[in-house]
């Protein structure tokens, strides 16, 4: 069978030819083109669009059982792999889809840096590239002139969202996102019954314990939140980093709070000890004037100055244990990690700290 192909960009046109049992076979989409007639078979003629370099290679890896000694099948290479990806996904060559994707994964850096066109992946192939990537190899990706990165972390951020996904970079889902209009903090709602909202929201349960209830924020959307943070944080990655460590949480052994990760760095503390006159039920801190009472039921007034949290890896840092001890206590040790290895991008800049006050 004769292939005649046509390639515009070049003003090229060259012939290929192609036992027709092996080209259905490999190209699916000729076999819904081609009638099963074999009658018919003779009279088709066709005639491909594409780069004769690219489809040259592709009859290549066609006929790669058929190869003579010393002539194995054509390697796949950064700097054509795009072009053979995006041919073979439209003639349906499905184990060689396969193959690009995985080669994508493994060398994407010396891909983007070759003048290839990444935006003429359609998404279905940039979600299968993307599965591949768990967040710390998509942060490895050399890509300076953002050819991928952003698409990356795009569908890692929609992962994120996904509660139907186990998702093995975040023990915690941020489908539950919401905005307390308290304290203005966003987090999920597991996150919410371990963490403070003000003072004011102080209330006493059943059980006769100081609890602190969040209120959501109606009118708060998830989505302008994330145009919100991608105007403010400029990529993907970064909006990415800082909805991790807004919904993944880690407890302290200092100050025994559960904080999100983009907390790591706000662990409350007084440089000085308080004074008491005599046996006077109030004090003072002498660092910054804090009037105090001998015993503070509220809990809320643990320092003016920050440090880091000391983070509590054991089980007893853990309210609500799900699954194994180990499981959990891998997964918390991965957070920590990740936490580390990406602080600047996950942490909240220290001056939107909340100012603290004498209340
Ligand atoms: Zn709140
Ligand atoms: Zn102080
Ligand atoms: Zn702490």
């Amino acid at each position: 069978m004769v292939i005649h192909v046509c390639d515009e960009a070049k003003n090229l046109k060259q012939d290929f030819h192609c036992p027709r049992d092996l080209l259905v076979r490999e190209m699916r989409y000729f076999a819904e083109y081609l009638s099963t007639d074999a009658q018919r078979w003779e009279e088709v003629d066709i005639s491909v669009h594409c780069d004769v370099q690219i489809f040259d290679w592709l009859m290549k890896y066609v006929k790669r059982a058929t190869h003579r000694e010393g002539q194995g099948p054509p390697k796949l290479e950064a700097s054509s792999v795009i072009s053979i990806l995006i041919s073979s996904d439209f003639l349906k060559m499905d184990n060689l889809v396969e193959e690009c994707i995985q080669f994508c994964h493994r060398n994407m850096s010396p891909i983007v840096a070759t003048p290839c066109n990444m935006n003429c992946i359609n998404d279905k192939l940039v979600s299968r590239i993307s599965d591949l990537y768990n967040h710390n190899e998509a942060d490895d990706v050399k890509d300076r002139k953002d050819k991928f990165k952003s698409k990356l972390f795009g569908k890692l951020l929609e992962k994120l969202f996904d509660p139907s996904i186990a998702n093995s970079c975040s023990p915690e889902s941020a489908a539950s996102l919401f905005k307390c209009a308290v304290c203005k903090k966003v987090l999920n709602t597991n996150l919410a019954k371990r963490i403070n909202c003000l003072p004011s929201r102080m209330i006493i349960d059943r059980c006769g314990q100081l609890a602190y209830s969040h209120t959501p924020d109606p009118s708060f959307d998830v989505g302008d939140y994330l145009i919100d943070l991608k105007g403010q944080l400029k990529t993907w990655r970064d909006v990415y980093w800082r909805i991790w460590g807004s919904i993944n949480f880690l407890s302290c052994s200092r100050c025994s709070e559960t904080f999100p990760c983009t907390e790591l760095g706000q662990c409350k503390f007084h440089p000085d000890t308080p004074l008491f006159h005599g046996n006077s039920l109030s004090g003072k801190y002498p660092c910054c004037g804090l009037q105090i009472l001998r015993f503070d039921p509220s809990q809320q007034n643990k320092g003016c100055k920050l440090r880091d949290h000391i983070v509590n890896l054991s089980e007893s840092g853990m309210k609500e244990p799900i699954g194994s001890k180990e499981q959990n206590i891998k997964a918390k040790q991965r957070v920590y990690e990740d936490l580390l290895s990406h602080r600047e991008a996950v942490c909240m800049p220290h001056q939107k700290v909340l100012t603290m006050t004498n209340e």
